[in-house]
């Protein structure tokens, strides 16, 4: 099966043909960088991450295009508030959007276009435009007229009479239609202002994203992806701004990740119901919120909540307590033998189910459920049996290249295994109150218990550790307790 991808605009799965065999062009609307960037922010860029991936696992050259937009409201507003220039504001939170960026280990974009780099190109597709009948001018003001373009909501889907029909916003007069939208408007805001043959101005938000993909990528791409929110009026407004410069397609697939969601909200700064991937990145860990984001299906609304992170803290501790024990093994048996043959054929057929998975409109809730299938598999051996099987060694060298490398499409379990591990238990042993110093305490005097032969003193004080779900063992990799994932 080759690769189908969901397609918005035709509203079903369609099979995915690169324009030029080989190449993928591939752009996402990135952040109006403003503020600190929520964790719903961060859901696209996780989720593009392994599109692109995936990409090129199927032997394409990507071309990933991911902007931010520097010239807006939101920027505008906070500069004036806190008395700065508005580029101030717009380097200071790329700046920091790009060190959480760097913490989620994802492979970096091919290009990170800022709009106060591309004005110059914003002008010249906007006089396009004029040029070609597509646009207005109005007091220095300039309007894509939607009359002229044919097909105006078949992105979104919406019918232009029952747009009108619903409209509650005070209609501009001066518009031809109410939906006209504008793409230069006049602007005194010193750093937010530029000039241009319509005076002096500012480019209204759709055009930026248009032309910084004329502009890097060419008249048509392949695929174009962003948030649900986007589709309409945004990404419908592209179209027009595309189409209505080249007669051409403006993007072949249309990809668009749903909400995360908080106790039923989406999350956003102006509902208040935000945390920051900065706040979530400290307090848990980057490997979380990614197998978060990948443990839905891109199109499924992702509910937040705190079972919903433990969730992941356990699949993942699944996965690399297997990785440890994998790696364990094979420094103490080696590499010399056999890879075990039933493994490795549960492996192949694996690899052709994660395929399938991968090319059905990137299942990754399926993909994660095979590695705990083969992760299930390696562990149906105890670790004792496995030290004395000559051939366990390559059996596990086998198995851990095997999840690094599906491992790295998600951008998932590179970890130092022990290490990783033991952060999870910090990282629930802050939850809980403990520290690490304190388990070692009742662990070591459990110990002294029973080397007396104290089973009473020995079996209480396990118990105590089991209801602060600590878990205590004679684990032949040398570790005597875990916190329960
Ligand atoms: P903004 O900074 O609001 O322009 O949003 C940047 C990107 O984040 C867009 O692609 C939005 O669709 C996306 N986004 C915003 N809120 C959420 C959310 N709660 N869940 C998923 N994506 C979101
Ligand atoms: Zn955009």
């Amino acid at each position: 099966m080759s690769l189908v991808i969901y397609d918005t605009m035709s509203k079903k799965k369609i099979p995915f043909t690169p324009i030029n065999k080989g190449v993928v062009k591939l752009y996402v609307c990135g952040p109006t960088v403003y503020n600190y960037l929520h964790i719903g922010n961060f859901r696209g860029a996780i989720f593009f991450n392994l599109v692109r991936n995936w990409l090129e696992r199927l032997g394409n050259k990507v071309s990933f295009v991911y902007n931010y937009t520097d010239v807006d409201d939101k920027i505008i507003n906070k500069a004036k508030d806190e008395g700065k220039l508005p580029l101030e504001i717009s380097e200071f939170f790329i700046k920091e959007y790009e060190q959480d960026f760097k913490r989620l280990e994802l492979t970096q974009h091919d290009f990170n276009p800022k709009v106060s780099d591309y004005i110059n190109e914003i002008i010249k597709f906007i006089q396009d435009l004029v040029d070609n009948g597509s646009a207005y001018v109005i007091e220095g003001e300039v309007f894509f007229e939607i009359n002229t373009f044919d097909n105006y909501g078949k992105l979104s889907g919406k019918v232009l009479e029952d747009l009108e029909a619903g409209q509650r916003v005070e209609v501009d007069e001066r518009k031809k239609n109410p939906f006209d939208f504008v793409l230069w408007k006049p602007s005194n805001i010193e750093g937010a202002k530029w000039s241009s043959p319509w005076g002096e101005g500012r480019p209204g938000w759709h055009i930026e994203c248009s032309a910084m993909i004329q502009e890097i990528l060419g008249d048509t791409i392949d695929i174009h992806g962003g948030g649900v929110d986007l589709i309409f009026p945004h990404h419908e407004n592209e179209v027009c701004q595309g189409e209505g410069r080249t007669s051409k397609t403006y993007c072949n697939y249309w990809m668009h990740n749903n909400f995360l969601n908080m106790k039923d909200e989406k999350m956003s700064k102006s509902l208040g119901n935000i945390i920051t991937g900065r706040s979530f990145m400290d307090k848990w860990h980057p490997e979380i919120l990614k197998f978060l984001m990948l443990s839905s299906h891109y199109r499924a609304i992702l509910n937040m909540s705190d079972e919903k992170i433990h969730y992941s803290i356990s699949g993942l501790a699944r996965v690399y307590s297997a990785l440890r024990d994998a790696e364990f093994i094979r420094s103490q048996v080696g590499t010399e033998g056999k890879v075990n043959k039933k493994f490795q054929e549960l492996l192949s057929s694996m690899d052709k189910k994660i395929e399938t998975a991968m090319n059905d409109d990137f299942n990754t809730v399926e993909v994660i459920a095979y590695l705990f299938e083969v992760v299930r598999s390696f562990n149906s051996l105890s670790l004792e049996k496995k030290l004395k099987d000559a051939n366990s060694g390559s059996t596990a060298d086998y198995f851990i290249c095997w999840i690094k490398s599906y491992g790295s499409l998600m951008a998932l379990y590179q970890n130092d295994p022990p290490t990783f591990l033991e952060e999870l238990d910090n990282i629930l042993l802050r939850e809980k109150g403990m520290t690490r110093v304190e388990v070692d305490q009742i662990v070591e005097e459990r110990e002294s218990a029973r080397s007396k032969k104290d089973f009473q003193k020995s079996d209480e004080l396990r118990d105590l550790l089991l209801s602060k779900g600590i878990l205590v063992f004679d684990n032949l990799a040398g570790r005597s307790w875990e916190v329960k994932k």
